[in-house]
């Protein structure tokens, strides 16, 4: 019983500080008062950078300006579990570098869910699926690149084997 309300306790990952509970929009969040970083569970998190949810915000800001990459440091341990987290670029190109747990939840440090919620409400998200399509388009241009790779070597090869046997006589 101990043990199940330990683990409800919520660690700043930088702080080691408990989270307390903090109000945004309609939802509860965990808070660090120390560091203002956000623990969100993963359904949260859903809701909270979806476009349905920060188009009908009057507080969303589409002017996004996507801010220089931060430099790599050591993993943070996860707020809830204290295994380390895994970092992800958030959708690939918005430069927000989020923190998660793929069993607890994510990590916001301080002004990330503002920059990820203006990064959805310039329209990112539509632009990081054109992308996603674009590389995808780019594999099969790259695997019929090497398709014609394949064709244009074959010719070669039967160049090569007419010519031996027009020179060595076999
Ligand atoms: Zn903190
Ligand atoms: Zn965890």
């Amino acid at each position: 019983m101990k043990l199940e309300i330990e683990n409800k306790n919520r660690q700043c990952p930088r702080c080691k500080e408990a989270l307390t509970a903090f109000q945004f929009n309609h939802y509860q969040l965990d808070r660090c008062s120390c560091c203002e970083g956000l623990w969100l569970e993963p359904d949260k998190f859903k809701v909270l950078t979806s476009e349905f949810d920060v188009y009908r915000d009057d507080n969303s800001d589409p002017l996004f300006i996507r801010k220089p990459t931060p430099k790599a440091e050591g993993y943070l341990p996860c707020a809830c579990c204290s295994k380390l987290m895994t970092r992800q670029n958030f959708k690939d190109i918005s430069g927000v570098i989020i923190d998660l747990c793929i069993a607890c939840g994510i990590w916001l440090d301080k002004n990330e869910l503002k920059q990820i919620r203006s990064f959805v409400a310039s329209g990112g998200l539509g632009r990081s699926q054109d992308r996603q399509l674009d590389k995808q388009s780019q594999q099969i241009q790259a695997l019929d690149d090497r398709l014609s790779d394949v064709e244009l070597m074959e010719k070669m090869l039967h160049k090569f084997s007419v010519k031996r046997i027009f020179f060595r006589g076999f």
